[in-house]
C-alpha cells in the first residue's frame, strides 16, 4: 500500500513579525523545513512527499529541499485547510492508501512517531499523536478567573495526523468553506473514527522566537552529545641512521626508526586514534605496508586521510592527546614544533593538541633503547 506525506509549509508565520516564515528560519545550520523533510525522506514507509508551499516562497522552499529527491511541490490556499486540500488533490493521481499530514514547522518529528501513526491506521481510518493536558485549566475573562475547567479527557494534539487517503480527501472536499482547526476536525466532521497514539513533548511546533531558540538548543545539544573517542598505539624499532621523525618533525639522533613509510611512530598512533574514533578501521587497512606507494611516505598523508574520514562522517576533531614512550631522544625540546605540525595537518587549534613524553624507567624494549612506542587518544564530535 502506497503511503504519502503532505508537508504543510504554506504558513506565512506572522507571529514571527515581518521576517521569514518560521518554517524557513535557520535551525542548527539549515532551514526548519529541511529538518522536517529529511525525517520523512529517510523513512522507508514513506513513498511520496508532497509539499504545500506559498507561491512567494518557491525560492526558500527550493533551498530547504535541496538534494532531497522526489519532493513534489504544490501551492497552498488561503487557509491551512485549503492548503491541505490542495495537497491531497495533488496526491490523488498516485492513489495512495495512507496519508500523513504534517506541519513543516515541527522538525522534531521522529521515525518512531511516523511508525506509531501508520500502525494505528491499520485499525482505524484516522490517527494522531496526542498528549494529555496536565496543567490545570481555567476559564477567565477581563483578567479574572471565572471557573476551573475539568481537564480529564482533554488532550493536546500534534501532527503527523494520519488517514486513509480516500476518506480524508472526501472529508476535506466536503468540508471546503467550513473553518476547521485541524485535519482530525475535518475527519470528525465526516464521521471518521480518529484514534490517538502517544504524542511527544519534543514534537512541538515552532511558532514563536522562543520556540526557535528552544529548538536550536535541542538540536545543537543533540549534536554535542555524539562524542566519540578512539585510541591508537604504535611501535617502531631503531636501526642505524642519524635521526627520527616524530609528528613530522626531524629530531637528530644516533639512530633512526625502521619502517615502510617514514616510520613516524607518533603520527601513526594519532592516525589510529582518529580512525578509531569514527569507526574507520586502522592505518594498515587504508595504507597497507605491502603497497609500494607508501614506501618512505611522509606520514602526514595518513593523518590527513583520517581527518577526511571524520569530515566525511559529518564530524569534527575535538582534541588529540599523545604520549611518546622512549628513553631517548629527548622529545621536550621539540614539543612545540610537533604540536604546530599536528595542528597544521589536522586543522585543530594548538591548545587542543597535547604532546607528552615518558620513559619506562629503563624497563622493557623502550627502556633498553630498542625502539619508540607512542599512544594516542583522539576525540571527535559528530
Ligand atoms: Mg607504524
Amino acid at each position: 500500500m502506497t503511503t504519502c506525506a503532505i508537508i504543510v509549509s504554506a504558513g506565512r508565520g506572522h507571529r514571527f513579525g515581518a521576517g521569514l516564515p518560521k518554517q524557513y528560519r535557520m535551525l542548527a545550520g539549515a532551514p526548519v523545513a529541511r529538518h522536517t523533510l529529511m525525517v520523512f525522506a529517510d523513512h522507508p514507509a514513506i513513498d511520496h512527499i508532497f509539499a504545500v508551499i506559498h507561491p512567494d516562497d518557491a525560492g526558500l522552499f527550493a533551498e530547504a529541499a535541496k538534494g532531497i529527491d522526489g519532493v513534489i511541490v504544490t501551492h497552498g490556499g488561503k487557509e491551512r485547510q485549503d492548503s491541505v486540500r490542495n495537497g491531497l488533490a495533488r496526491a490523488r493521481d498516485i492513489a495512495p492508501g495512507k496519508v500523513l499530514i504534517h506541519d513543516a514547522a515541527r522538525p522534531f518529528i521522529s521515525a518512531a512517531m511516523i511508525d506509531a501513526v501508520l500502525t494505528a491506521l491499520e485499525d482505524a481510518p484516522g490517527a494522531l499523536p496526542a498528549l494529555p493536558v496536565t496543567d490545570t485549566l481555567k476559564r477567565g475573562a477581563d483578567g479574572r478567573i471565572q471557573e476551573t475547567v475539568d481537564r480529564s479527557g482533554l488532550y493536546r494534539v500534534q501532527t503527523p495526523q494520519g488517514f486513509r487517503f480516500a476518506e480524508i480527501l472526501a472529508a476535506h472536499e466536503a468540508a471546503a468553506g467550513r473553518a476547521l482547526t485541524d485535519d482530525a476536525a475535518v475527519a470528525e466532521a465526516a464521521g471518521m473514527r480518529v484514534v490517538m497514539v502517544p504524542g511527544d513533548e519534543n514534537n512541538f511546533k515552532i511558532t514563536t522566537q522562543e520556540d526557535l531558540m528552544r529548538a536550536e538548543s535541542m538540536m545543537t545539544g543533540r549534536a554535542g552529545g555524539d562524542i566519540r573517542t578512539g585510541m591508537g598505539f604504535d611501535v617502531h624499532r631503531f636501526e642505524p641512521g642519524n635521526g627520527v621523525i616524530l609528528c613530522g618533525v626531524r629530531i637528530p639522533f644516533d639512530r633512526r626508526l625502521a619502517g615502510h613509510s617514514d616510520a613516524d611512530v607518533a603520527l601513526h598512533a594519532i592516525t589510529d586514534a582518529v580512525l578509531g574514533a569514527v569507526g574507520a578501521g586502522d592505518i594498515g587497512l587504508h595504507f597497507p605496508p605491502s603497497d609500494p606507494q607508501w614506501r618512505g611516505a611522509a606520514s602526514a598523508i595518513f593523518l590527513e586521510k583520517a581527518v577526511e574520514f571524520v569530515i566525511g562522517k559529518g564530524g569534527e576533531l575535538v582534541n588529540i592527546d599523545l604520549t611518546v614512550i622512549c628513553e631517548a631522544p629527548k622529545v621536550g625540546p621539540h614539543r612545540d614544533a610537533m604540536t604546530a605540525k599536528v595542528a597544521a595537518i589536522t586543522g585543530l587549534a594548538a591548545d587542543r593538541i597535547n604532546i607528552k613524553a615518558t620513559t619506562t624507567e629503563q624497563l622493557g624494549f623502550t627502556g633498553r633503547g630498542e625502539g619508540i612506542a607512542a599512544q594516542s587518544v583522539a576525540t571527535v564530535r559528530i
